[in-house]
């Protein structure tokens, strides 16, 4: 039985090797070899090769496939030194890969020649704990987790939709959460708005609301707007960056206000509204499905809307809904799955049943159409002002 010393060397000459300065030859093509990072996660995460992936040894048989699908491909295999590489790349042989080398000195003689390296983002420990459930979906994993906590979603309400939105946003790791409310919680918002509590009776919505959040997920920011969301300080809310804007707005003029002001900053929606024991949500995306108003082009007039006062609704429906709603934005901040564009999500809690319409696009649509006759935002008379919000 030979030495671990005679084995690598037996190993390295039945493989090729080259050294670092050919590697970085290499690295700098355009449609160069792919590299391939054997090493274990400390090492990877104190710097790598840029544009290299990670396989650790240990799972490089197991997940080769899924990296490299294609057998031919050109690859660089390296570690620290070259040992773990040489046997990885003998290894990949062996599972019919022809293309494999192994850079002779590993990342050692890399980083010693002043090669660029690169030092990966990731989650920290706690990070890794808390978000574990979602880097266990492949859809998910450590890169969308990251592209989440670098997310930016405006919510218009901190009331019955807004609470469970907001929180499951804030649980998912969402790292910037703006709130507009303009209220202070009253006993009677406690049957659905879970977002507040007996202890914060009387004070603003968005300071409740920011508590509870900063309770659940030190990883949060919140910022709180304070206000009425207005023609006045649409435009200045918007322009501190939001990637989806959550409208739980409870009354037309908002509505309109969120659904014009997204058209014309280009940010999509997730609409969602409740009313006894319906509830609808939708996403309403510029350019890429219809707006509120390829629906609805002007607000009902105020006598036939239902003052909000009037509208009772079942506790739950808003969790039911606004949970919907933050799926909706998870999906689109991750990029995944097929979204509530263009369909119109309708559920009675009565019957415990789901139904989908479709929407479409109006060409003549005032706001988002080819010729819009609406360019400037419209206040709208107040129908719900002494109404309390859903
Ligand atoms: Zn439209």
């Amino acid at each position: 039985m030979g030495s671990y010393r005679e084995l690598l060397a037996q190993v390295k000459s039945e493989i090729t090797e080259i050294d670092a300065p050919r590697s970085h030859d290499l690295h700098a093509q355009k449609s160069g070899p792919l590299f391939v990072d054997v090493r274990e996660r400390d090492e990877w995460l104190e710097g790598h090769i840029p544009g290299a992936v990670h396989v650790p040894r240990g799972f490089l048989e197991s997940r080769i496939e899924q990296v490299v699908p294609d057998r031919a491909t050109p690859i660089v295999v390296y570690c620290a030194g070259g040992a773990r590489s040489a046997f990885a790349v003998k290894a990949l042989a062996e599972l019919g890969y022809t293309g494999a080398v192994s850079l002779a000195g590993g990342y050692t003689d890399w980083k010693r020649n002043g090669y660029e390296t690169q030092t990966p983002r990731s989650l920290d420990e706690g990070q890794r704990s808390r978000y574990s459930r979602h880097l266990l979906i492949p859809e998910v994993g450590e890169a969308g987790q990251l592209k989440l906590l670098d997310s930016r979603v405006l919510l218009v309400g901190a009331g019955g939709l807004g609470s469970p939105s907001s929180l499951y946003l804030a649980a998912a790791g969402v790292g910037r959460l703006g709130i507009i409310d303009a209220d202070v919680v009253d006993e009677s918002n406690l049957q659905r708005q879970i977002a507040h509590s007996i202890q914060t009776l009387g004070e603003p919505k968005v300071l409740s609301a920011k508590a509870t959040i900063e309770a659940l997920n030190r990883d949060v920011e919140v910022v709180p707007y304070q206000e009425r969301l207005t023609s006045e300080n649409v435009d200045r809310i918007l322009a501190d960056g939001w990637d989806v804007i959550v409208d739980g707005a409870d009354n037309f003029p908002t509505r309109y206000l969120v659904n014009d002001a997204s058209v014309w900053h280009n940010i999509p929606v997730v609409h969602g509204s409740i009313y006894r024991f319906e509830g609808q949500v939708t996403v309403l995306k510029p350019q890429a499905g219809p707006c509120y108003r390829c629906l609805f082009p002007q607000p009902p007039p105020p006598e036939l809307a239902p003052s909000c006062a009037e509208g009772g609704v079942l506790g739950v429906l808003p969790g039911i809904i606004g949970s919907l709603q933050a799926n909706e934005t998870l999906k689109l901040l991750l990029g995944i799955g097929d979204s509530l564009v263009g369909r119109l999500m309708l559920f009675d809690a009565l019957n415990a049943e789901f139904t989908e319409v479709a929407i479409r696009r109006d060409p003549n649509c005032p706001v988002c159409g080819e010729n819009p006759r609406i360019t400037e935002y419209v206040d709208y008379v107040e129908f719900c002002a002494a109404g309390t919000p859903a």
